[in-house]
């Protein structure tokens, strides 16, 4: 089974809430939403494509055990009939997919949090500040410029300000784009 759409390759995360690689391979919802698609990663697609099939195959008492048996998510009494099947299956991955993206968004605020603190500048700089406070330290704490009292402490602290500089970036680039 390989399904492909150039035009919504770009910038996907997983569908598998477990994952953080990127969404690169599309799969189809359900067999009643062939048009519509999760997106995978290479490890994770192999993973549904295997239980696609593997389902294909089993009786509806089958099914329900499998499926309580490798469901991990919050929905201890599901009831499956072979019609509401592919529904059900749907929700699920789809509030795992919300519950990922809000995730997501929580860890990348905490890391934007710490990113500011490390750079010593208040979570509201524009762009302009944030780019010269980074020259700065960048400068200050360059492994090649700091020969003499060189050491391993400074050469993490030039990787974190580099990482903070990054996240802050990436956040405010963002914003301007949307
Ligand atoms: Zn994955």
């Amino acid at each position: 089974m390989l399904y492909t759409n150039q035009k919504e390759k770009t910038e996907r995360i997983c569908s598998n809430p477990e994952c953080d690689e990127l969404g690169v391979y599309p799969a189809p919802k359900s067999r009643n939403q062939l048009r519509e698609y999760f997106y995978f990663c290479i490890n994770c697609i192999r993973d549904f494509n295997k239980s696609w099939n593997y389902f294909e195959g089993l009786s509806e008492e089958e099914l329900e055990v499998e499926i309580r048996k490798s469901v991990t998510w919050n929905r201890p009494s599901w009831k499956f009939g072979t019609k509401s099947l592919n529904h059900d299956f749907e929700k699920a991955f789809h509030s795992f997919e919300n519950q990922k993206i809000l995730n997501n968004k929580k860890v990348f605020n905490k890391k934007l949090d710490e990113a500011f603190v490390i750079l010593g500048l208040s979570n509201n700089s524009s762009i302009k500040e944030v780019k010269t406070k980074y020259k700065i330290l960048a400068k200050k704490w360059h492994p090649d410029v700091q020969n003499e009292s060189k050491s391993k402490n400074n050469e993490d602290k030039f990787i974190n300000i580099t990482n903070a500089y990054k996240i802050i970036l990436e956040s405010l680039t963002k914003q301007t784009k949307n």
